[in-house]
């Protein structure tokens, strides 16, 4: 006889971690216990060695599907005299290093007892199992158990509480668990708040109204959805109108994976995803109209060749859609750039304008969460947008760390916390553009740093002195209060005078990013394009060839730079960055070129005035950005002189490219002028041939083609002059497939590794994880 103790870390708990190691014990005729704590799963078996042994083998094999076993240790002790096998309370106290893991859509098993009628959770919107259901919108406090999450204020029934205590039960601790008779109910409000109806009635008032061309926010697992029949183009209108979006493509919601193939293309692996417990909503390639079985208000994804699909990844969701029975609009519950709202009485006073009905509930939501989106590289997910199913799951890195907070970029931000060989990136927070995304920001480094009881040494920041996210990184570190205040756990390393900024260049960050992302170390060529970054010299970077790694990176080469006048104003007008270019190569006899759109496009005082800005330099700021170099081929093709959102007119570029085209122009590598400097990559005869192509009637799918084929050549002459054999592909101009796709066949072929982004997104989405494996990697190595 003898005792085994057993610690299990890693993504342990929600799972049913604990009735698999009762059921296994028990069968194996064990004694001992099983319990949760701060760090994960404690295990005491006592029995035979034969038995133990069994019990050490099974444990890893036969784990819970959902559940991610990151390290298991084991000691031998004298045997304690267990007589029977419990599930013991769970524990507090201690370092936290138990993962919190995301929300799950609902299983397969919940979901016939959702459609059984002699079941006692038929029709219930929130019914939910150890294997499925909210956790990360719902946990309040560490350990994971009811108390700690917000159905803590939801007594079980008689019969929910037989199920949560037994072991063999799929039940047996499911923490968020409920039915009819005990748990959160279901309502229908109007647009001022007042209620309507309530349970299967209010579902059922909602699908009407859906299907009579009404806006009903739906509340969610992390916060609202705005929704409207996405076959009515009038209600898509009145939603954009509402929302201020007036462009940029709506995600829909479908029944099942037969509606989604009634819309696009379904590949096995696209099928997969769309019914895994992540259930993203995946960009889908949208099949032709005249051969679509339904039809898709043209406003929902304008001009885009792909649709935004999801299933629905909750009961209350599945009834509706199963109600409505055709494609749902279901789009983040927010006004234009803020954070989507997740309190019902905050969504009636912030989207009550916009909205006919509101269908909502009693659970709260503890943390927004948006859904997660991505799309399909062969059999591969590559996220666009990393929320609901992935948040908060760690990504591993390989260098041990001190705890960094990073706080992300300025668009699409998303914070990071690097805790020892893991680095935790926050759900999606969003453009920090209005006071609502600052606060929503703020709250999730709050929470970040309470949940993991996390006390950060440094903060990451970027190196733009404008960002709001480097503003109050600089506020935070200065534990100035003036403008709100911060988290305990930062005031109290600023009072300990060990806590230090790191400031980490934009393109490093997104190199670091994807070497992080594939558990790589460098160094690596990284080609990492965007639309703007703040550069070491203070001029705006965006198409950039770092050499390098986390620890530091030479600037190998960038792209020809020219002055763009206005800055910021160009991201939504492509023709001034087709004009600043316009400019750069011909001088002032470009004003005149009134063959050409962009410069058409423009009064002749505008001309003037946008000339005088880039010659004298004011507000026009010098950039190597290759986003702003998409922007201006598109205006010269002809498309969106104007943009609705940043990257649409490089969208519709690539959508129109020729794929069958093979054809380039020139795009020189220009060698550095003196040692130590970078080459250049210069656009000028690239874009006269392109100019030329187009006066002789060269259609625009083949310039565009031509232009992705020229970028395709540059990026193998710099990858050539590196002399790495890794290269990595980072940055917004990364989510271009057709670029991507070449880049990769062209490297591979040449012999090159070529790295992407996986579950990490390639654009400043994922600048977090670089920022905390450079600010690490800056500590250890020069202790910044
Ligand atoms: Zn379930
Ligand atoms: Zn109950
Ligand atoms: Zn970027």
């Amino acid at each position: 006889m003898r005792r085994l103790r057993v610690e299990v870390r890693g993504a342990v708990q929600g799972v049913g971690f604990r009735p698999f190691v009762y059921r296994l014990a028990t069968e194996l005729g064990l004694a001992g216990w099983v319990l949760n704590d701060v760090r994960g799963v404690e295990v005491e078996v006592e029995g035979t060695a034969a038995a133990l042994d069994a019990f050490r083998a099974r444990l890893e094999a036969e784990a819970p599907a959902r559940a991610v076993v990151r390290s298991v240790s084991v000691s031998w002790h004298e045997p304690a005299g267990f007589r029977s096998f419990e599930i013991r309370k769970s524990t507090g106290g201690g370092e936290k290093s138990v993962s919190v893991l995301p929300d799950l859509a609902t299983c397969d098993d919940c979901l016939a007892e959702l459609n059984d009628p002699a079941d006692r959770r038929y029709r219930y919107p929130f019914l939910n199992c150890t294997n499925c259901g909210p956790r990360f919108t719902i946990v309040r406090a560490l350990p994971y158990d009811r108390p700690g999450t917000t159905m803590g204020g939801f007594a079980l029934c008689a019969d929910c509480r037989r199920e949560y205590e037994e072991p063999r039960d799929r039940r047996f601790h499911a923490q968020p668990t409920a039915c009819p008779a005990c748990g959160p109910r279901l309502a229908l409000w109007d647009n001022a708040g007042q209620p309507l109806a309530r349970d299967d009635e209010a579902l059922r008032r909602a699908a009407e109204a859906l299907l009579a061309g009404r806006i009903v926010a739906v509340k969610g697992l992390g916060g609202f959805h705005l929704c409207c029949d996405g076959r009515n183009e009038a209600a898509v209108a009145r939603l954009r109108a509402g929302k201020v979006r007036r462009e940029k493509p709506l995600a829909l919601m479908v029944r099942d994976v037969a509606a989604a193939r009634a819309l696009c293309e379904v590949s096995v692996a696209a099928e997969q995803w769309l019914l895994s417990p992540e259930a993203p909503i995946l960009l889908l390639p949208r099949l032709d109209p005249a051969s679509a079985a339904v039809l898709v208000a043209p406003n929902v994804a304008p001009e885009s060749t792909r649709l935004g699909v999801m299933l629905p990844s909750t009961p209350l969701h599945h009834l509706l859609l199963a109600a409505v029975d055709a494609p749902v609009v279901a789009t983040s519950g927010n006004l234009s750039d803020e954070p989507i709202a997740t309190d019902e009485l905050e969504a009636v006073a912030r989207l009550g304008s916009i909205v006919d009905l509101f269908l909502v509930h009693d659970r709260p939501v503890e943390r927004h969460t948006d859904d997660s989106v991505g799309w399909l590289f062969g059999e591969e997910l590559q996220l666009l947008r990393r929320a609901r199913g992935f948040a908060p799951l760690p990504v591993p890195v390989a260098a041990k760390q001190p705890t960094i907070l990073a706080v992300g970029a300025h668009l699409k931000n998303v914070v990071g916390l690097g805790l020892g060989s893991e680095v935790v990136l926050s759900q999606h927070i969003g453009d920090l553009e209005t006071p609502e995304a600052l606060g929503a920001f703020e709250r999730v480094i709050a929470d970040l740093l309470r949940l993991w009881e996390a006390g950060p040494v440094a903060i990451a920041h970027d190196l733009h002195p404008d960002y709001l996210s480097t503003r109050w990184a600089r506020r935070a570190a200065a534990g100035d209060e003036s403008e709100g205040p911060l988290p305990p756990a930062i005031l109290a390393a600023v009072r300990a005078g060990r806590l230090r900024l790191v400031g980490v260049q934009h393109h490093h960050a997104h190199l670091a990013s994807c070497l992080a992302g594939n558990g790589a170390q460098g160094p690596a060529l990284g080609v990492t394009w965007d639309g703007t970054g703040y550069g070491t010299d203070g001029t705006i970077w965006g198409g950039e060839f770092l050499l390098g790694d986390a620890a530091a990176f030479t600037r190998v080469a960038h792209l020809r730079p020219f002055r763009l006048p206005g800055g910021d104003a160009a991201v939504k007008e492509p023709r001034r960055s087709a004009l600043a270019l316009l400019l750069e190569l011909f001088g002032e006899s470009a004003l005149s070129r009134d063959d050409l759109a962009p410069v058409a496009s423009f009064t002749g005082t505008e001309r003037a005035l946008l000339a005088r800005m880039v010659a004298t330099g004011a507000r026009s700021p010098v950039t190597t950005s290759a986003g702003r170099l998409f922007d201006a081929v598109a205006a010269l093709v002809g498309l969106h002189p104007k943009a609705g959102f940043e990257g649409q007119a490089a969208m519709a570029l690539e959508a129109l490219a020729d794929p069958s085209e093979r054809g380039v122009y020139p795009f020189p590598l220009v060698p550095a002028s003196s040692p130590g400097t970078p080459a250049l990559l210069d656009w000028g005869p690239l874009l006269l041939a392109l100019l030329e192509d187009g006066a002789r009637g060269v259609g625009a799918s083949t310039r565009s083609a031509r232009f992705h084929n020229s970028l395709v050549d540059g990026i193998g002459a710099v990858a050539r002059l590196a002399g790495s054999r890794r290269v990595a592909l980072s940055g917004g101009c990364f989510q271009n497939r057709f670029l991507v796709e070449r880049t990769q066949e062209r490297l591979t072929a040449e012999g090159f590794e070529v790295l992407t982004h996986r579950l990490v997104p390639p654009n400043d989405g994922g600048l977090a994880l670089g920022q905390v494996t450079v600010a690490a990697a800056r500590i250890a190595t020069d202790g910044v």
